[in-house]
């Protein structure tokens, strides 16, 4: 049975306080016990969000993290200081990433396979542009994606993969693929990795939807067959919100 995930991406949101009265709330709530849930604060509240989840099964994830180990790369952070801490799971690929920090697929697989080595779980974000989809080479652009960052790992690595398919077109414009459009790519997903690997590798990827979740769309999104949960942006920020997304398998 594939992990079923609901991740919160907060972005560049959430100071000390803020941090402090969110994950407040977020322990209110019971958990139920099928779904891993995650929350990826900024890296200056990662110890702090450790510590206030400590008992929690809310996990804590980073938002980004360096291909190297250590060394001249002024404003960057290794895997092996995440780890440090106690964080295990980190996102890499993020659309944001892409687009506003150039970074490339030849950059994610390096971050991947840093991460992979430490050990840590990797939540990989990927997704098409608006003009790929309206040029109908949506499917292409993300098995390109996928191919470049992460097909030359060995199928044992796949048990660290959680993927997060985040049309680029739906992240925070309130946009969402309809749960058809989304199901139907996380299938072609679920299919490359069968291609690729074995049908043990493609059934036990978790593979996320990530784009404009709210509590009233989160349900009929994840009633597709291939999607196993969100990763969550917007919505992640407000404790309400999240859990009834939580709660909508
Ligand atoms: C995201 O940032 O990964 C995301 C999906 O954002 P939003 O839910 O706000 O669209």
């Amino acid at each position: 049975m594939r992990d079923q995930i609901v991740a919160g991406n907060w972005k560049m949101n959430n100071d000390q306080i803020q941090t402090e009265t969110l994950l407040e709330r977020l322990k209110t709530y019971e958990i139920p016990n099928k779904v891993r849930v995650m929350v990826a604060p900024s890296f200056t509240q990662l110890s702090q969000s450790k510590q206030l989840l400590n008992g929690s099964s809310i996990k804590v994830a980073a938002q980004n993290m360096s291909a190297a180990p250590s060394g001249a790369y002024t404003g960057e952070v290794s895997a092996g200081m995440l780890k440090g801490i106690g964080v295990q799971i980190v996102i890499l690929g993020h659309s944001e990433r892409r687009t506003l920090f150039h970074e490339t697929d030849v950059h994610l697989a390096e971050k991947v396979k840093a991460a992979l080595a430490s050990d840590m779980e990797v939540i990989f974000c990927f997704g098409e542009e608006l003009e790929d989809r309206k040029a109908k080479a949506h499917f292409d652009v993300v098995e390109k994606q996928l191919k470049n960052a992460l097909f030359d790992l060995e199928a044992s690595a796949w048990k660290k993969i959680i993927l997060a398919y985040e049309p680029v077109w739906a992240i925070g414009t309130g946009e969402t693929a309809s749960p058809q459009q989304a199901q139907e790519m996380h299938a072609h997903i679920r299919n490359l990795i069968l291609n690729q690997y074995n049908p043990s590798v493609a059934d036990e990827v978790s593979i996320l939807y990530g784009g404009s979740v709210k509590p009233n769309n989160a349900k009929e999104i994840f009633s597709g067959a291939d999607v196993d949960g969100g990763l969550i942006g917007g919505a992640s920020l407000d404790a309400e919100d999240f859990m009834a997304i939580v709660n909508a398998f």
